[in-house]
């Protein structure tokens, strides 16, 4: 058994092509808007996505160009914060970010990708990839019983036992066992590990997502695993767009956003 932490890393972000936005710009007369760029106003490309797709839909440029729009916000996030107070959330769909959630249970990956909308998911398969360590997660309070941890690490011991007794019954390093037979073993073999086996998965998910699987994730009735997970997912996106997720309250691990379900 080896005791490991849930971890979180964001390996992939929005990146606008500021010069592909000016040429669409020009055709539309809204050159003024990514001028702000040059004046640091501008720069946050999650953000400036949200807002650019935001601003298309009134063509809100500038007052005029429209001559149903009189005026339009200038500030980033007074313009970011209207949207989220319109709940005009379908803006915020097309900034997604994907983090790898390593050493998390399986408790875990089956609860996260309940949420539907807006996500992408490539779990590590435990057809494929053989067992031999069980790599597991002790919350605090669990490492401070010293009983509990004696029974526990005896319990995954024997489980981890059983798997290199399965993978020798099998045959699995022989030179002659081909994959399709390794990959069936293998898939029997993952019966034996518990839920709690640490494992994980690629997930992608946009902001609109984002915010609503922070909040619902964070709730002090969910699951202690998936809370420390979005909570550490939660402080990345603040860091990240904090137009678009610095209206959290967090108390105590638990993240209530000014604007709901936008
Ligand atoms: C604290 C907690 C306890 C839970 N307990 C249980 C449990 O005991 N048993 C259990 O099975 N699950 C449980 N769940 C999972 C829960 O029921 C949801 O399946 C999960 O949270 C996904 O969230 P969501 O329904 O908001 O959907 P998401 O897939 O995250 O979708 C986001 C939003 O899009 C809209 N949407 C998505 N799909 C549809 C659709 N098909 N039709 C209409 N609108 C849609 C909804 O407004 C939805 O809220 C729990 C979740 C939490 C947070």
């Amino acid at each position: 058994m080896r005791s490991v932490e849930p971890e979180v890393f964001l390996v992939a972000r929005p990146k606008v092509d500021y010069d592909a936005m000016a040429a669409y710009l020009r055709e539309v007369g809204g050159e003024r808007w990514l001028e702000r760029l040059d004046r640091g106003e501008l720069g946050h490309d999650a953000q400036d996505l949200a807002e650019f797709a935001g601003k298309t839909c009134y063509r809100s440029w500038e007052p005029g160009l429209n001559p149903n729009v009189r005026k339009v916000r200038d500030d980033q996030a007074a313009y970011l914060q209207n949207i989220l107070k319109q709940a005009h959330g379908s803006v915020l769909e097309h900034a997604s970010f994907t983090f790898v959630l390593h050493n998390v249970s399986r408790i875990f990956t089956h609860e996260v990708v309940r949420h539907r909308p807006g996500t992408a998911v490539s779990q590590e398969s435990l057809r494929f990839v053989r067992l031999e360590e069980l790599p597991f997660w002790f919350p605090e309070w669990a490492r401070e019983d010293a009983e509990l941890m004696k029974r526990a690490t005896a319990l995954l011991t024997e489980l981890e036992q059983f798997q290199l007794w399965l993978a020798g019954h099998f045959g699995l390093d022989d030179d002659e066992t081909k994959m399709h037979e390794k990959k069936h073993k293998t898939s029997f073999m993952r019966r034996f590990a518990p839920e709690g086996v640490a494992t994980g998965l690629v997930w992608t998910a946009n902001i609109r997502t984002l915010r609503h699987t922070i909040e619902a994730r964070t709730d002090p009735g969910a699951e202690e695993e998936i809370r420390l997970v979005f909570n550490k997912i939660g402080e990345l996106m603040r860091a990240e767009a904090p137009a678009l997720f610095g209206d959290y309250t967090v108390t105590d691990g638990t993240w209530i956003p000014s604007w709901r379900k936008v």
